[in-house]
């Protein structure tokens, strides 16, 4: 019982502790992926804010570079035009301080000069000397457009390059357009440098078709590869998302995988020439404090879940033990530490499952004296003792505990009552030897009661049949001053039940009109008519059970209860006869039997009187039976009160003549009316052999004859018993012959109703 509550109790802290640590991953999951898609969105913004950064400055270093080409060109007028010489000397002089690769300067008419780094200036040039992006460039500015030109592959240098144009006025009208070209490489300062991203990151200038204009040379990817579509590192749909990107010139975010690790970009158009800025975040460094950050408090989640894990499961541990000890408290005698009757009775159950045995209990004789007298602690130590001698006296299968005081309780496995005893034996003879108390002339006696396991179908009942039956054999074997053992007695014990029961209903019995009258017949052997009946009482339980006299009667007459019950059949059958005569019909007498008790009880006369008055019934109609014990004491007494009821006009019958110490005395002693012959004389009268019986039987019949008392055999069961009555002269017979004791109302129906 203990042991579920607490494994429930457990079950339950288990649940709760699984629950909560769930609850705390999820939240520690949660928390992190929070941090995650804060971070994500963190380095996103960063990202953008710091690609539009540098768009900026790219764009700035474009305007920067059309301003210095529109400067120039404003310098430009008739006067050098006019003069190729000079302007080829202005030009080559430009070219140096801006370190252009290429400037030239061409009229509306399309003849131009140029000058190239590393070349002769070239004078007289026309458009077709041009690539056809500066000349597409230069016609632009023609038309009043400033322009930078695709990235193309320059023929003079041999470098990618790309052309700026501008218009060149005067007086308002366009005379010519200068171009500029330059590498690409321009940019290099603002994309390569170490800082981009904090130094986690790097930028490629791309154009729509992912070619590479400007590479960074922090570049991941190691491989020299043109564009970014080469190579394995960007497949499936991230290709596919930058592909739709650089044709809708479109910012995308997305990744691309390289040695086994993915790196995120965003791809930002710049807004001119369909050029990008392909920007990967390495994490390296730039978002290196966001993530040292983020990852301390990832850790301190952890750790804090961690901790609380820990805290449950070191709870959990705690309260785990913490049970186990209370286990232990509820299933452990703390005096001795030997089990006690809680684990005790558990395991008999359990070993009752699978077969049987035994249990004795025992008991110190004089328990609470040898306490008195030796002291508790001397007490206590006997106790701690026993358990030990009880821990060598039992096999692995078997077990003991103590329940309180001095009690202990053995579990066998045998269930042979000549094992059982000899072990038991050999068990207290090894207390008695105990030393503890040193006066060695103190003798120990156990006290040990034993019940042996029935064939039960349900262990559980029979171990507490086991545990009830085991009292009333330790109490049997109390008393001596020897160790004694007991085993139980299951008739002796139904024989107690019974008497136990008697004891303890009699009154309700009495009260609720359990005890039945029922009538046996008595015959006159002479007519064969019936000439009485013998009032014997019934008990019928409650529960429809039959109880016969033999089991109460003594009984009632030890405590007494007799002269309640004899009275009350008294006015049983008085009730009877007052029916018999209320139906018209000649009531014959009952004879009701009567203990020596009520007998001699002072009033006694008086109360069979008020019950007669009570139901207006005649004396002569009741006869008295009383015992031949009762003329043993005081035979004058009993003359005078025979005399005393004679004189009413009742009769007085000696009942079961012969069975005691009867003597042919008491005949003429005691003034009664009829003699009843006890049934064992028949009984041995039925054997020829017992010539003896018979004579005395008929020397009985003939002195009660001439003492003028009637006789009456009982026990008539056969024919040849009448026969031998009858030929003794005997006045009335009763017996199983005739019938039965019967229910009032069938006596009624048998013998009665045909007299109406
Ligand atoms: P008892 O007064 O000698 O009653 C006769 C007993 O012998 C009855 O037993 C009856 O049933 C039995 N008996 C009758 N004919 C035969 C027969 O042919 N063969 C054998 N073997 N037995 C026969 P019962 O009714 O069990 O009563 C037993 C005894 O209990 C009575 O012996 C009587 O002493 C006592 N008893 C019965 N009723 C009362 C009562 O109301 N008050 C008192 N004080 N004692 C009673
Ligand atoms: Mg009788
Ligand atoms: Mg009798």
């Amino acid at each position: 019982m203990i042991e579920k509550r607490l494994q429930k109790r457990l079950r339950k802290a288990t649940i709760l502790v699984i629950c909560i640590c769930t609850v705390f991953l999820i939240c520690g999951g949660l928390f992190s992926s929070y941090l995650a898609r804060t971070r994500e969105e963190f380095l996103r913004e960063q990202v953008i804010a710091e690609t539009e950064e540098y768009k900026n400055r790219i764009l700035k270093q474009l305007e920067a570079d059309f301003q210095t080409l529109s400067t120039l060109s404003v310098f430009l007028n008739s006067e050098y035009i006019s003069d190729a010489e000079l302007l080829a000397e202005h030009l080559r002089q430009t070219q140096e301080y801006n370190e252009y690769i290429t400037i030239a300067y061409y009229n509306t008419d399309g003849k131009g000069v140029i000058a190239s780094r590393g070349r002769d200036i070239l004078t007289g040039a026309g458009l077709s000397d041009l690539s056809p992006e500066g000349a597409d460039s230069i016609e632009k500015a023609l038309n009043g457009e400033s322009c930078v030109s695709r990235l193309f592959e320059s023929q003079i240098s041999g470098n990618r390059v790309f052309v700026y144009s501008v218009p060149v006025y005067e007086n308002g009208k366009i005379i010519g357009a200068l171009a500029a070209s330059d590498h690409i490489e321009i940019f290099s300062d603002i994309l390569s440098g170490n800082t981009v991203f904090g130094g986690g990151g790097y930028i490629h200038l791309i154009d729509s078709e992912g070619d590479f204009l400007v590479r960074s040379s922090n570049s991941v990817v190691k491989d020299n590869v043109p564009s970014i579509f080469e190579g394995p590192y960007l497949s499936g749909e991230s290709r596919s998302n930058v592909e739709d990107a650089l044709e809708n010139q479109k910012r995308i975010f997305s990744s691309f995988s390289y040695n086994g690790r993915d790196y995120p970009f965003l791809l930002e158009p710049i807004g001119l020439n369909n050029w990008y800025l392909f920007c990967v975040n390495t994490g390296d460094s730039l978002n290196a404090r966001t993530d040292i950050s983020t990852h301390m408090a990832q850790l301190m989640a952890a750790a804090i879940v961690l901790l609380v894990i820990f805290l449950m499961l070191y709870g959990y541990r705690l309260m785990r033990n913490y049970n186990k000890e209370l286990l232990y408290l509820a299933y452990h005698d703390a005096l001795t530490g030997a089990e006690n009757m809680s684990r005790f009775r558990q395991k008999l159950i359990e070993t009752l499952k699978t077969g049987r045995g035994s249990v004795a209990a025992f008991t110190i004789r004089q328990f609470p004296f040898l306490t008195e007298i030796f002291g508790k602690e001397k007490s206590d130590q006997l106790l701690r003792q026993i358990r030990e001698i009880a821990d060598r006296h039992i096999t692995a299968e078997e077990f003991f505990c103590r329940d309180a005081e001095d009690r202990f309780y053995l579990f066998f496995k045998d269930t042979e009552k000549n094992i059982i005893r000899r072990r038991l034996e050999a068990f207290i003879s090894e207390i008695e030897k105990t030393t503890i108390f040193n006066r060695t002339d103190y003798q120990l006696a156990i006290y040990c009661g034993v019940t042996i396991s029935s064939d039960s179908a349900d262990p559980e009942a029979e171990a507490e049949n086991m545990l009830t039956h085991i009292h009333f054999a330790l109490n049997k074997a109390k008393g001596g001053h020897s160790s004694t053992i007991w085993f139980f007695d299951t008739e002796l014990h139904k024989q107690e039940e019974l008497e136990n029961y008697i004891e303890s209903h009699m009154h309700s019995a009495l009260e609720n009109g359990e005890f039945k009258m029922f009538l046996q017949p008595k015959k006159d052997l002479r007519s064969g008519s019936l000439n009485g009946a013998e009032a014997l009482v019934r008990w019928q339980t409650e529960s429809g059970k039959m109880i016969f006299p033999d089991q109460f009667i003594p009984l009632f007459e030890s405590n007494g209860f007799c002269t309640s019950l004899d009275l009350y059949m008294v006015e049983q059958a008085c009730r009877q006869i007052r029916t018999w005569l209320n139906g018209g019909m000649e009531p014959v007498p009952i004879s009701v039997n009567q203990s020596k008790l009520l007998f001699f009880e002072g009033d006694y006369v008086h109360k069979l009187t008020a019950i007669l008055t009570k139901y207006q019934v005649p004396a002569h109609f009741i006869i008295l039976e009383i015992l031949e014990g009762l003329a043993l004491e005081n035979l004058d007494e009993l003359n005078e009160k025979i005399s005393q009821l004679q004189k009413l006009g009742f009769r007085i019958s000696l009942d079961d003549f012969g069975s005691g110490y009867s003597s042919l005395n008491i005949l003429g002693n005691l003034k009664i009316d009829e003699v009843k012959l006890d049934r064992d004389f028949l009984m041995n009268a039925a054997d020829q052999n017992q010539n003896r019986v018979r004579l005395i039987m008929e020397e009985i019949v003939h002195i009660a004859g001439r003492l003028g008392i009637s006789t009456l055999a009982e026990g008539v069961e056969t024919p040849n018993d009448e026969q031998f009555i009858r030929s003794i002269g005997c006045d009335t017979g009763q017996g199983y012959l005739y019938s039965r004791p019967l229910s009032a109302e069938d006596f009624d129906e048998k013998y009665m109703k045909h007299m109406v």
